[in-house]
Parts: structure tokens; C-alpha cells; sequence
């Protein structure tokens, strides 16, 4: 199918920005990477009125470590995470998840800001954010607001951007000394949204879980902090029958949807599993 006629504006500022999104409201959509908006103009899933390339505004793009932790630009290409030693410096979260977002050429085009903006449930990026305890920076008309990423994710394809906001920039805090992060996701093929996926971290002392965070996606309408199941490890050895009473717990706080991919009970059973390997490796990695 071809798309339904849309104008087209490639503004070169922020401030261009918002004046086309002032104009078009809910009409106009910005197109980042184009990996998700294109297919959905071309499937008439969506007919803007308008898109709103921001491709040429600029400093967008760039990755830098601060004081504060690192800053992504919200046009960084998903493959320049991959690439990037800051990412793997100071996220190693993050370079851990990238290579299974989708496949190289999507990864090549596909960006930070518009992984996030979409909130795809199943996807990588929201995830790692919720885990990290990310701030997504949304930029309008005359200034700025920071947004936790815990209450960015609102439901499926859903945020907290209010009309005429965009993602400019995610804040990734520096991460306290001692923590682990582990990432791992099962989907049919490598490449393929997941079907359930964990980012987790956690600090480990002496052997005991004292501190974790585990962060689900493709189990429910958001990524998912799975905080009954961290109750269930905190203070404690990661033995067989703590991760089985963690398992017990997640199964108590995860209420997956099933679809043509996998049903509620397969995809309950997929985040039993990853939570026991990626726990399991996470207190056996060396510190
Ligand atoms: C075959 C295939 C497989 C894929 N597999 C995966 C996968 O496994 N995991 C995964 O996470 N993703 C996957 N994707 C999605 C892809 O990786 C992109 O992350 C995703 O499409 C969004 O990024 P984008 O830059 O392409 O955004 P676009 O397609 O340009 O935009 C997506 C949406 O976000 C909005 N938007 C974009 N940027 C901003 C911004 N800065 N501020 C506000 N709104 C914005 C747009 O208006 C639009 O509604 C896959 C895509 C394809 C085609």
C-alpha cells in the first residue's frame, strides 16, 4: 500500500519544531528513524495530516558522559548505542539489550527518542530505562520537563508527553558502585519483538542479593517492575528455593495478555525462566 498524502516539513530548530506541532496538533507526527511511522503511513494505520522531520535539528544526536550520568540525544541511532564506548562504560545495560532490537539496517535508522516515544510494550529500550532509573527530558514551546521513565510508560503505545512535547534527551544516572546489570529475552527468531524479556540489576554482597531490580517487558501493557519478586531476593542468597518463592511472587504481579505470538501461560512461564537465569548469573558473575 502507499501512504495517504501528508505535507511534509523538515524543520531545522526546536523552536520550528513546536510552532509545526502548535500548528498541526493532533495532525502533525514526528518522524525520528521512520522504522515504526513509516510502515504505519504505509498500512494507513496512521494519516497525519503532516510530518514533522526532525532529523535536521541539531545537537540531538550526540552521546556525552556528565557529572550526572549519560546523556542521550534523542536522535541517536540505535546502532550508534551499539557502537559506543560511553554505552558500555557507563550503561552496560543498555549495550547489553541494543543488539536485540530488531536487525542491523533498523538498528542503523531506528533512534533513542523514538524507541521510547512509541512505548511498543515488547520493546527493548523502555525497559532498560525503567531499570536504570532514566529521566526522559521532554522538550515544548519555551522550555522543558524531566520525566521519570517509571511514569513515562503509560500503556500500550501510550506516554506521558503532552501535546506539543517531544523527547529530546535521556538522562541515564551514574550508577552506584557494586551494581550488576544482567539482560537477556526469549522471541521466536533473533530479531523479533520479544516475547518476554528481563533488564535487571542487582547488588550483591557477600553472596546476598542486597539490593535488585528486575524490569519485564512483553508480559504486559508497560515494562513492568516486578517488585513483589524483588521483595522475595532482598537480603537473601539466591539459593533454589528463594529464586522458586520469587518465581511464586512474579507470577502474582505478571498478568501477560496472550496474542497469535504466545499465550498468558507460555509467556508466564518465559519470565519464570529468564528470571532464574538472569538472577542465577547476575550472583554468580565475578564483582
Ligand atoms: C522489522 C522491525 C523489527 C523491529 N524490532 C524491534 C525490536 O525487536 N525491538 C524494538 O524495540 N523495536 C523494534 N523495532 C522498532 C524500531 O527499532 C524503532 O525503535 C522504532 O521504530 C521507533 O524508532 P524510530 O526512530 O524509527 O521512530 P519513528 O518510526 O520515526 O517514530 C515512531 C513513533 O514515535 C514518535 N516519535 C519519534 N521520535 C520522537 C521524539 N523524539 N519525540 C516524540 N515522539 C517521537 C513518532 O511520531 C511515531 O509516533 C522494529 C522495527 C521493524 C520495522
Amino acid at each position: 500500500m502507499k501512504p495517504a498524502p501528508f505535507e511534509y516539513h523538515r524543520p531545522s530548530s526546536l523552536a520550528e519544531t513546536f510552532d509545526l506541532l502548535e500548528r498541526y496538533g493532533d495532525d502533525g507526527r514526528i518522524l525520528a528513524g521512520g522504522q515504526s511511522l513509516v510502515p504505519a503511513l504505509n498500512m494507513r494505520l496512521a494519516t497525519p495530516r503532516a510530518v514533522i522531520d526532525i532529523n535536521r535539528v541539531p545537537d540531538l544526536d550526540a552521546i556525552r558522559a556528565t557529572a550526572d550520568g549519560l546523556v542521550i540525544g534523542a536522535l541517536v541511532r540505535q546502532g550508534a548505542l551499539e557502537r559506543s564506548p560511553l554505552v558500555r562504560e557507563h550503561a552496560p545495560l543498555i549495550a547489553a539489550a541494543v543488539p536485540h532490537v530488531g536487525h542491523p539496517a533498523i538498528r542503523a535508522r531506528g533512534t533513542v527518542g523514538g524507541s521510547l516515544a512509541l512505548a511498543d510494550p515488547a520493546a527493548e529500550l523502555p525497559a532498560c530505562a525503567v531499570a536504570l532509573g532514566a529521566t526522559i527530558r521532554a522538550g515544548r514551546r519555551g522550555g522543558h520537563r524531566e520525566i521519570a521513565a517509571d511514569d513515562f510508560f503509560r500503556g500500550i503505545y501510550t506516554t506521558a508527553l503532552a501535546p506539543g512535547e517531544i523527547v529530546t534527551e535521556i538522562l541515564m544516572p551514574r550508577q552506584a558502585a557494586g551494581w550488576r546489570w544482567g539482560f537477556e529475552e526469549l522471541a521466536r527468531r533473533h530479531g523479533d519483538f520479544a516475547l518476554a524479556g528481563l533488564a535487571a540489576g542487582a547488588r550483591i554482597a557477600a553472596g546476598v542479593v542486597a539490593e535488585v531490580r528486575l524490569v519485564f517487558f512483553g508480559v504486559g501493557t508497560r515494562p513492568v517492575r516486578a517488585r513483589r519478586a524483588e521483595a522475595a531476593l532482598a537480603g537473601r542468597r539466591a539459593d533454589a528455593e528463594t529464586l522458586a518463592a520469587a518465581a511464586r511472587a512474579l507470577d502474582g504481579e505478571l498478568d501477560p495478555a496472550g496474542d497469535v505470538h504466545g499465550s498468558p501461560a507460555l509467556r508466564r512461564h518465559l519470565a519464570r525462566v529468564l528470571l532464574a537465569r538472569v538472577v542465577g548469573r547476575l550472583v554468580e558473575a565475578r564483582a
